[in-house]
This record gives C-alpha cells, sequence and structure tokens, in this order.
C-alpha cells in the first residue's frame, strides 16, 4: 500500500492519522517483518492489523555464497509457490541488490535462461520490495542501490514497477534515492516514453547487444517488433526529461557481436549521446550454445569504444561460480524440484 492508501484503511478502522507514519515507517524504514515489533502501537491494533492482513510475502529457500566475491544469490519461494531469484552483491561504492521483476519472462533473448519457459506472471510491488527488505534483514546491512536486472522484463510489468519504485523512494519510508535504481530494459519504446514522465530520475540502461536491427534481431526476438529507430528516439527523449545519462547493455557473444568492425557500427549508432556503455562478456546457459569473447576480443572492443569517446566498462562477473546470470539458479532449482515452480492455487 501507499502512504495514502495506509491512511485510508487506517482512517476507516477509526485509527488516528500519524498511526500511517508509524506503520510505514516501520514496514519500510526499519523493515520489521512481524507486526507485533511494531512496539509504539497499541496491542489491540497490532493484533487486528496481523489477522486482517500480512507483511512478509517471501521465504528465502536456497542461499549461494560466491567464494570468488562475496556475491549471494537467493532463491526465494512466493505465497502461490512460484521461486524468484535475487542477487546481493558488494562493490566499493555499497550494496547493490539486483531483483525480479517477473516470474519468468516472454521477451525470448536467445541467451538469457529466465525466458527459457516463458512467462508465468509479474511480481507485485510487494513482492519486488521483500526482496530489497528481506536481504536487507538478511545481512543486517545498508542496501546503497537497486537494480532490475534479475529475471523480468520490467517495462511489461509497468505499474507495478512503478508502485514498486515510488514506495522504495517515499521519503516516508527507506527513501533511497531514485538516482540509485537502474531499469533494465529489452527495449518497449512505449514504457519508456511513459517512465520519462513519471518524474523518477531513475537510470535508464537499454540491452542493445547489437550495432544494428539484424544482428539485434538475431539475439533479441523483440527487436523485430521495435526496431532501433523506435527504441533510440525513446531512450533520447528519457534523457531529454529526467537529465540522466543512459547506460546501454552489450552482452559479448564469440563470434557474433564482437568484432572491432562491429564495435566502430556501435560507436556509429550511438554518435554524440551522453550514455555509459556496460560490457557483459556474455554468461553461457546449456540450452544454447553461445561462447563468451576472449580477453583479447573484449579488451579490443573496449578500446574501439573509448577512442571514439565512449565510456565503456566490462561488467565484473560477479558470482560466476553461483549460476550469476539472470534466471540460472532458478532454472537449476526447477530441474531438481520441479514441484516447487507450479503455481499452487490457494497458497502454500
Ligand atoms: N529484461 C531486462 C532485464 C534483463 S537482465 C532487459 O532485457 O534488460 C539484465 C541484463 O543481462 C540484460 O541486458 C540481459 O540481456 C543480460 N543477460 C541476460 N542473460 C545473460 C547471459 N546469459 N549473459 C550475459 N548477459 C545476459
Amino acid at each position: 500500500m501507499s502512504f495514502e492508501e495506509l491512511e485510508a484503511v487506517l482512517a476507516d478502522m477509526g485509527e488516528k492519522p500519524f498511526r500511517a507514519k508509524q506503520i510505514f515507517s516501520w514496514i519500510h524504514e526499519k523493515q520489521v517483518s512481524d507486526f507485533s515489533e511494531m512496539t509504539n502501537l497499541s496491542k489491540v491494533l497490532r493484533e487486528t492489523l496481523s489477522k486482517q492482513s500480512f507483511l512478509t510475502t517471501l521465504h528465502p529457500v536456497k542461499v549461494l555464497v560466491s567464494k570468488l566475491d562475496g556475491t549471494r544469490k537467493y532463491l526465494f519461494r512466493l505465497a502461490d509457490g512460484n521461486i524468484i531469484e535475487s542477487v546481493w552483491m558488494e562493490y566499493h561504492h555499497g550494496n547493490s541488490v539486483c531483483i525480479s521483476t517477473q516470474v519468468g519472462c516472454r521477451m525470448g533473448c536467445r541467451f538469457c535462461a529466465s525466458t527459457l519457459d516463458g512467462l508465468v506472471r509479474g511480481l507485485s510491488a510487494a513482492e519486488m520490495l521483500e526482496q530489497v527488505y528481506e536481504m536487507r534483514r538478511l545481512m543486517g546491512r545498508r542496501v546503497s542501490n537497486v537494480v532490475l536486472m534479475g529475471s523480468g522484463e520490467p517495462l511489461d510489468n509497468y505499474n507495478n514497477v512503478v508502485r514498486f519504485i515510488r514506495l522504495l523512494t517515499d521519503g516516508r519510508g527507506l527513501g533511497l534515492s531514485a538516482r540509485n535504481i537502474t531499469i533494465s530494459t529489452c527495449g518497449l519504446p512505449d514504457g519508456i516514453y511513459r517512465l520519462a514522465k513519471e518524474g523518477l530520475p531513475v537510470t535508464l540502461a537499454l540491452s542493445l547487444h547489437a550495432p544494428d536491427d539484424e544482428r539485434r534481431e538475431a539475439l533479441m526476438p523483440i527487436a523485430k517488433k521495435y526496431s532501433l529507430k523506435e527504441v533510440l528516439p525513446a531512450c533520447d527523449f528519457y534523457f531529454e526529461q529526467t537529465g540522466r545519462r543512459l547506460s546501454f547493455e552489450y552482452s559479448l557473444v564469440s563470434g557474433v557481436n564482437d568484432t572491432k568492425e562491429e564495435a566502430q557500427a556501435l560507436c556509429t549508432l550511438l554518435g554524440g549521446r551522453s550514455c555509459h556503455v556496460n560490457l557483459i562478456p556474455v554468461n553461457p546457459i546449456k540450452e544454447r550454445n553461445y561462447v563468451r569473447s576472449g580477453q583479447q576480443a573484449i579488451a579490443d572492443f573496449k578500446n574501439v569504444l573509448e577512442k571514439n569517446g565512449i565510456n565503456a566498462t566490462i561488467r565484473r562477473e560477479m558470482g560466476r561460480d553461483i549460476n550469476g546470470a539472470c534466471g540460472q539458479l532458478r532454472r537449476s532449482y526447477s530441474e531438481t524440484c520441479p514441484e516447487r515452480l507450479s503455481v499452487q492455487a490457494g497458497g502454500e
């Protein structure tokens, strides 16, 4: 519930307006997991609330800790039995969490494990918030950045994602700065235009992965529906409206999109934009035979971008030993415990 919705519910219950502030702060700022911990509320109110409402929607079922870099990958079970994954990452500048926005995905990107079984459903704003709050509770540490780069296409679950961001940035709760949130999209122009007008200065990352439509279509079926001529102007509009520098993600696949000529074509495509390119050596999944580019090819690709004045980084590969790429862990879990992934009507 938004602050205003909570206020209305409490007013209906005959409670004083300041209760909304207290409860909102318990949920979003102090992030308690039980109404009994809300010690400045009367016992009667705490009991009424726990009878008619619930606070948590996910249960951790598994955590994998990377031996390489401390990255942690969590598998959470939702109330309907579906499983999602979220990642905790530690950087010099603070802790970052990567969350899922859907159970599965229907965008079909060829190299991505999240989409292999299609879309089950979008996550509610609460289910997205709980990934952040639950990891924060489990780690006992602050979260400084949130990236919507887990399973799912955020702009294909638009209303819930925007509701989630409004709750996460609400100053009466956690009050995370919108600037510390990144939405990654495969490129749905309508969603990008809409997001640009929300007044939320979140960072937009476009999954580009190729310098032209033809090569992009081979990796991303969505590119057949929306050409770069439609997607890039939407990104430019986003930049004009929010002033946020654009990010482009480019997963490097050996022999598919990683030559110096392709790097040069990417520079031409991006020409003059205020942007950042994130190079991601592809994480091979066993269902496809994509191979990651070699160290030299990756370095050469980056060099071409930099020589053309384009800011580029090679994404630090975090948690590679723990199925770090989108959807890989959930999938391996569902292969060993298939019954867990079925949607169980009526809850657990
Ligand atoms: N649906 C959103 C979020 C997806 S995940 C989007 O398309 O942007 C975040 C990034 O990881 C995307 O750029 C996605 O294309 C990329 N990705 C997914 N699986 C990958 C893999 N196996 N190797 C490298 N990058 C991958």
